[in-house]
C-alpha cells in the first residue's frame, strides 16, 4: 500500500512523472510521441512503434519472450497509450491478454507457435466468448468443437461482438474461442477453450492455409472506433483447410474447464478496462482544465461590468466541475494502481498467507475496479464537455470522443449489473464476508492514521468508519434474506455504495501522504479529498438505507407494467 501511495501522487501530478520515477521519462515520452504522431497516419505505424519499443510483451514473463514488468508499472505505462488513443490500444490490450492466457495455460507447442509472435507484435489476439444469443450468460453458448483423429478440433458456430475479429494490421490473428465438445455437460461445466488462428501456423512458425473463419459482418459502434468489432463465423465452409470445412483449433487447458481459465484472465482484463476508463477520464479532465484556465468568460457574481472578463476557473460552478473530475479520475487511478499492486503481490510475495490475502482483496476489489472508473470517469468526461461549453459538443475538441469511447467501458468484460451480482453474490457473501472484513480492517487502519494527523483527519476518519460499519451491518442484514434473488435484487446499489467507500478510503490514504506538505499539488489533493468527503461519500447513506429495507419493488415487479 505504501509503495502505491508513494507512487500515486506522481501519476496524479501528470503522468510523465510516473515514467520519471521509473527512470524512463525521456524514452516514455518519445515512444508516446511516436505513437501519437503515428496515429495521425493510421493505427499500423502506431502499433508497430508500440511493439518495436517492446511494450507488446512487456508484461509477459521473460521465459516466453516478455520483459516481466510488474502489473503496477505496466498499467501505469498503458495509461499513457490509452489516453493517446484507446481505439488503437484495444488491439494491444487484447493481444497481451490472449498471450498472457496462453503463456500460463497453453501447451509448450501452443506457446512456441503463438506467444512469441504475439510478444513481438506480429500476431494479434482476440477473446471470442460472446454469441448472438449468449452475452451476459455464457452458459448458453453453442459453438461446437468436433474432435479430430490428429488431436485437433474443428469448430463450427457464430460469435458476436468480437473486438479485433478481422483486419490486416497483423500477420495473423489468434482467436481464443469458447466452445462445446459434443457430449459435454450443459451449462458452464461443458465449456472448453480453444486457440484458433486465422492462418494455420506450421511447426517452424511459417503461415499456412487460411482457416475456416470469416466475418458475417461488422458492428458499427459508438466509441473505440479504431478497434473493429465483428461477428465472426467459424466453420461455414468459406475456406477448407486440409480439404474440409471447419475451423481448425487446439484445446487450451483441460476439456470442459474453459470458463475458469478464461475468468482467471478476465480479472486482469477487468482491471485493464477500469484503467482505460480512467485514462479517458483523466485526459478529458486535463483538457478541460487547460481550456478553463485559458477561456475568459463573465465576471464573478457582484463584480462591476466594467471590470475585465475572468477565466472560467474563477466561477465556483466551473470549479465544481473540475474538482469533481479530479476527485473521480485521481481516485480511480489510485484504485487501479492499488489493484495492479495486488496482482503483483498475489503472485510474488514470499509469505503464503500474505499472498492469499492479496488474492482475496483483489477478488473483492476487481468488480469495483472494472465498474467504478467506467461509471465515474465517464461522468468526468461528461463534465469535461460541459466545461468547454458549446465547444465541448463539437468535434473540434477531443472531449466528445473521450465520452463516446468511455461509454463503452460499461459493457466490456461484464456489464455494470453483472459486476454488482459478482461483488455481492460471489465476492462478499460467497466467502462469508471474509474478504470484506479484510477490506474493512485496511480502511480502519487508514482511518487511524488520518485521525492521528489532525482534527480534519479525525473528521474524515469518523465519516469513513461510520460508512464502513454501516456497510457491514447492511451486508449482514442482506445475508439473512436467504434467497439469492432477494439478496441481489438491488446489487447495483451495493456495488455503487461499496465503490464510493473504497474511493473515499483511497482519498484518505492520499490525504495522509499530503499532510504537512505544501504547494498546489498537495493543496489539490486536500481539496479533492474535501470534495469527495463532502459531496460524494454522503451519497452512500441513501443507497445503504435502500438495501437495508430489502425493498422488493424490483423483485416482484410485473414486467407488463414497465
Ligand atoms: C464494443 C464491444 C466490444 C466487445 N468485445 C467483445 C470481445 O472482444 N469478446 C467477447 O466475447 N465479447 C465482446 N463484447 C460483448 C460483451 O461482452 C457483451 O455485449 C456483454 O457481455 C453483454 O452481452 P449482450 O450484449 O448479449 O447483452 P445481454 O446479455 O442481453 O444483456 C443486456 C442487458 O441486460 C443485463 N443483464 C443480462 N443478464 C442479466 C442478469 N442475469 N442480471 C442482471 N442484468 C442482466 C446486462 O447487464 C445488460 O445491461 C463486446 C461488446 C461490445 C459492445
Amino acid at each position: 500500500m505504501d509503495a502505491i501511495i508513494d507512487v500515486t501522487p506522481l501519476y496524479l501530478n501528470g503522468m510523465l512523472k510516473t515514467l520519471q520515477l521509473l527512470g524512463i521519462a525521456g524514452v516514455g515520452a518519445f515512444i508516446v510521441g511516436v505513437f501519437v504522431a503515428a496515429l495521425r497516419i493510421s493505427p499500423v505505424p502506431a502499433l508497430r512503434a508500440f511493439a518495436d519499443a517492446g511494450f507488446s510483451g512487456a508484461a509477459l514473463k521473460e521465459e516466453v519472450g516478455g520483459a516481466g514488468l510488474p502489473s503496477s508499472v505496466f498499467g501505469a505505462c498503458m495509461c499513457w497509450f490509452h489516453a493517446a488513443n484507446v481505439g488503437t490500444t484495444g488491439y494491444a490490450l487484447l493481444t497481451m491478454a490472449a498471450a498472457n492466457l496462453l503463456s500460463q495455460h497453453g501447451t509448450p507447442e501452443q506457446v512456441a507457435r503463438f506467444v512469441g509472435p504475439m510478444a513481438e507484435g506480429r500476431f494479434f489476439g482476440t477473446m471470442a466468448l460472446s454469441e448472438p444469443h449468449a452475452g451476459s450468460n455464457l452458459a448458453d453458448i453453442t459453438t461446437r468443437a468436433e474432435p479430430q483423429r490428429d488431436g485437433t478440433y474443428r469448430l463450427f458456430g457464430r460469435k458476436m461482438w468480437i473486438s479485433g475479429g478481422d483486419h490486416e494490421l497483423s500477420e495473423n490473428i489468434v482467436h481464443l474461442v469458447l466452445a462445446r465438445i459434443p457430449g459435454s455437460p450443459a451449462g458452464t461445466r461443458g465449456i472448453s477453450l480453444f486457440v484458433v488462428p486465422k492462418f494455420l501456423v506450421g511447426e517452424d512458425g511459417s503461415l499456412g492455409e487460411h482457416n475456416d473463419v470469416v466475418l458475417a459482418g461488422i458492428n458499427h459502434k459508438m466509441g473505440w472506433r479504431g478497434t473493429v468489432n465483428t461477428a465472426p463465423v467459424f466453420g461455414d465452409g468459406s475456406y477448407t483447410p486440409g480439404g474440409e470445412a471447419g475451423a481448425v483449433g487446439s484445446l487450451v487447458g483441460q476439456k470442459n474447464r474453459g470458463l475458469p481459465v478464461m475468468f482467471a484472465m478476465m480479472n486482469e482484463a477487468r482491471i485493464g478496462v477500469g484503467l482505460a476508463a480512467n485514462a479517458l477520464g483523466y485526459t478529458g479532465y486535463l483538457k478541460s482544465l487547460a481550456y478553463a484556465r485559458d477561456r475568459l468568460q463573465g465576471r464573478p457574481v457582484g463584480a462591476d461590468a466594467s471590470t475585465p472578463q475572468v477565466p472560467l476557473t474563477e466561477h465556483p460552478d466551473v470549479r465544481r466541475m473540475l474538482l469533481a473530475q479530479k476527485s473521480y479520475v485521481e481516485g480511480a487511478l489510485a484504485l487501479i494502481l492499488y489493484c495492479s499492486r495486488l496482482v503483483d503481490d498475489a503472485s510474488s510475495l514470499e509469505d503464503e498467507a500474505q499472498r492469499s490475502e492479496a488474492q482475496a482483496l483483489l477478488g473483492l476489489l476487481t468488480p469495483i475496479a472494472k465498474s467504478w472508473p467506467s461509471q465515474w470517469c465517464l461522468t468526468a468526461n461528461d463534465l469535461a464537455i460541459q466545461v468547454l461549453g458549446g465547444a465541448g459538443y463539437t468535434r473540434d475538441h477531443d472531449v466528445e470522443q473521450h465520452y463516446r469511447d468511455n461509454r463503452l467501458n460499461a459493457i466490456h468484460e461484464g456489464t455494470h449489473g453483472i459486476q454488482g451480482l459478482d461483488l455481492l453474490g460471489r465476492k462478499v457473501l460467497g466467502d462469508g464476508g471474509a474478504a470484506l472484513g479484510l477490506l474493512a480492517s485496511r480502511i480502519q487502519a487508514a482511518a487511524r492514521r488520518a485521525a492521528a494527523a489532525s482534527a480534519e483527519g479525525t473528521h474524515y476518519a469518523q465519516q469513513l468508519e461510520s460508512a464502513v460499519q454501516r456497510l457491514g451491518e447492511v451486508t449482514a442484514k442482506l445475508a439473512t434474506l436467504g434467497k439469492p434473488a432477494a439478496i441481489t435484487a438491488d446489487s447495483t446499489a451495493y456495488l455503487e455504495a461499496t465503490g464510493h467507500i473504497v474511493i473515499a478510503w483511497l482519498w484518505l490514504e492520499q490525504w495522509v501522504v499530503a499532510a504537512g506538505n505544501e504547494g498546489s499539488f498537495y493543496d489539490g489533493k486536500r481539496a479533492a479529498t474535501a470534495y469527495f468527503f463532502s459531496r460524494e461519500l454522503p451519497k452512500v447513506g441513501p443507497m445503504l438505507d435502500l438495501l437495508e429495507q430489502a425493498d422488493s419493488l424490483l423483485l416482484t415487479l410485473d414486467p407488463a407494467c414497465l
